[in-house]
């Protein structure tokens, strides 16, 4: 049997793959068992922050693979401390706490927030308010934040505590602020796997004041925006607000599993010894690995994510069969006219790794893709729009 067979017989049938195995590459070049060659404009959703195979990553991972690949957390290691006093001198945050995934990261956060509720303010303070359209993980509770009924279904009871209101409309969440007891509103900045939708500057500036007047903990879910993907090192960054928790993960390692939740100064001390733990997080070579991403995405590479974005919106603002670009940096949505799922396919056929947000086509390319890869990407896709 090929690969394509085996996967379908051993492998649990929760995705709809597409018809290519992928074997390596280089950059933002894949290519599949046959030899063909693919321009990766999808990053293996926003996780591969310098492509396949990046020298400098693969070094520090190597090294680190080779040194020491696991402690526990009963014990100190160098590469998670080097990795959080980096984090936190870059974004004012106090404290992190390193887990494997977006959904573990989110978890970290909803767990902070209900403990530093339930700390100042007492006990039954524990809902979260969370937006319509968002995605923050697959876990149960992860999933019971995610305001999508489409993914609820089938998997009932979830644990209670969330509220969902509309993006964008600041009376709804005032409302659900009012009449539930809410210790935290959790929210992408932009909604990744809802469509791609950036959430008006005024509303979020309105939401932080609404929550800091009320002791309503800030909760950004960063696992896509997060990690020079949107042009700043955190997309928070766009808005000028400085969220009491922020989730990351995907990008932040690079391409190895690793998520991490920052702690803001009025949560630093939340969690407490046995309150929250993680027998892999903060692995000392996803760690490594973090590191020399981090190290990487400086005010340089930031100013080419935002350029690269910039030649991505003009472009295919200007592409027949298109109605609309969004997005910021390297983090892109286009409205086709086509059916976005027909437009991958036809993409892959022409050597173009290309993803959806809902109805649209979403572009996250390497941080670090070439002008040369970038611009022969943005030709395959004008071509089959
Ligand atoms: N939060 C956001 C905004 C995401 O985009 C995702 C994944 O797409 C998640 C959370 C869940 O991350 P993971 O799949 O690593 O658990």
């Amino acid at each position: 049997m090929n690969t394509k067979q085996l996967d379908q017989q051993y492998i649990a049938n929760t995705y709809a793959r597409n018809d290519v195995v992928f074997t390596h590459g280089s950059g933002a070049t894949l290519y599949d068992e046959t030899g063909k060659a693919y321009i990766d404009l999808g990053g293996g959703i926003a996780v591969n922050s310098f492509g396949i195979a990046d020298p400098v990553w693969t070094q520090a991972v190597t090294e680190q693979l080779q040194t020491l690949q696991h402690t526990s957390n009963l014990y100190y290691t160098q590469p998670q401390v080097r990795l959080a006093q980096m984090l936190c001198a870059r974004t004012g945050m106090k404290k992190v706490f390193f887990s494997n995934s977006g959904a573990e990261a989110n978890e970290c956060a909803i767990k902070a927030a209900r403990k530093y509720s339930s700390d100042c303010h007492g006990e039954n303070r524990g809902v979260i308010v969370t937006l319509r359209n968002s995605f923050h993980g697959r876990t149960l509770t992860t999933l019971a934040a995610t305001g999508q009924d489409s993914l609820h279904q089938h998997f009932f009871p979830f644990p209670p505590g969330f509220v969902h209101v509309e993006a964008n409309d600041i009376a709804a969440l005032e409302q659900a602020l009012e009449e539930h007891p809410c210790c935290a509103f959790l929210f992408e900045l932009i909604q990744g796997e809802g469509g791609l939708n950036v959430l008006e500057r005024d509303y979020v500036l309105q939401a932080a004041e609404l929550a800091t007047q009320r002791d309503i903990l800030l909760l950004v879910d960063e696992v896509q925006t997060g990690n020079g993907r949107t042009g700043k090192l955190y997309c928070c960054e766009h808005y000028g607000i400085r969220p009491d928790i922020v989730s990351t993960a995907k990008g932040l390692a690079g391409g190895l599993p690793f998520g991490a939740t920052l702690l803001g100064e009025k949560v630093q001390d939340t969690l407490t010894p046995g309150s929250h733990g993680s027998t892999f997080g903060g692995n000392p070579v996803c760690a490594a690995g973090a590191c020399s991403v981090l190290e990487r995405i400086d005010g340089e590479l930031l100013r080419e994510v935002a350029e690269k974005g910039e030649r991505i919106a003009q472009v295919m603002a200007e592409a027949p069969g298109v109605k609309a670009v969004c997005g910021l940096g390297l983090m892109r949505g286009i409205q086709t006219e086509r059916l976005a799922a027909d437009v991958v396919k036809q993409c892959l056929q022409q050597g173009l790794v290309v993803l959806t947000a809902k109805d649209k086509i979403r572009l996250l390319p390497p941080l670090n893709i070439s002008w040369a890869e970038l611009e022969q990407g943005l030709e395959i896709l004008k071509s089959v729009l």
